[in-house]
């Protein structure tokens, strides 16, 4: 399909079954959807169109659409608490001190004291603070935890909280 190359340049946000916003894709892959009928336009009103020619099709392709189909996102599962996940979470940021750098992973309550290595208890933290704190419990080292640690959530629900959050800024401009 022909268009011009701008247009292409734009992004499409796609929506769940349920009106969840999804994520944020590219007008290629939404064209995709739509011409295959997995998904349709979204208006809300304020809707941006993009016209996308070929030689025999021309596409009005809406900024929002909805899946037709059930939520491919329904089989996620919380990540297993492990290095490349935790780092992840953290934005590869040490959470005593904001370093990126020479990360490991910092049990806040030592396993030595009973500490579980579970989503609230693992932490991104750098060899420096970690030999700092050492098997002791952060206040009982001096340090303080930027955030306290939990378990990722769905994806879909991060970014519609992201997506809600952009809207109501815009809105309030
Ligand atoms: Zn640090």
């Amino acid at each position: 399909m022909q268009a011009q190359p701008h247009i292409l340049q734009n992004s499409v946000v796609v929506f769940s079954k349920n009106y969840l916003p999804l994520a944020r894709i590219n007008i290629k892959r939404a064209i995709v959807l739509l011409v295959t009928g997995q998904a349709e336009s979204l208006d809300f009103g304020s809707t941006k169109q993009w016209e996308v020619r070929s030689p025999s099709v021309v596409l009005q392709v809406p900024e929002h659409i909805r899946l037709t189909m059930g939520n491919p996102e329904r089989h996620w599962k919380v990540p297993p608490v492990n290095r490349r996940e935790v780092l992840k979470r953290d934005n590869h940021t040490c959470q005593y001190c904001g370093s990126s750098k020479c990360l490991t992973l910092d049990h806040v309550i030592p396993r030595s004291k009973g500490g579980q290595h579970s989503w609230d208890n693992v932490v991104t933290a750098c060899e420096k603070c970690n030999s700092i704190k050492s098997d002791r419990l952060p206040h009982e080292a001096g340090m303080v935890l930027k955030s306290k640690p939990k378990a990722p959530i769905h994806p879909a629900i991060a970014f519609a909280e992201q997506f809600w959050n952009a809207q109501r800024l815009s809105e309030s401009e």
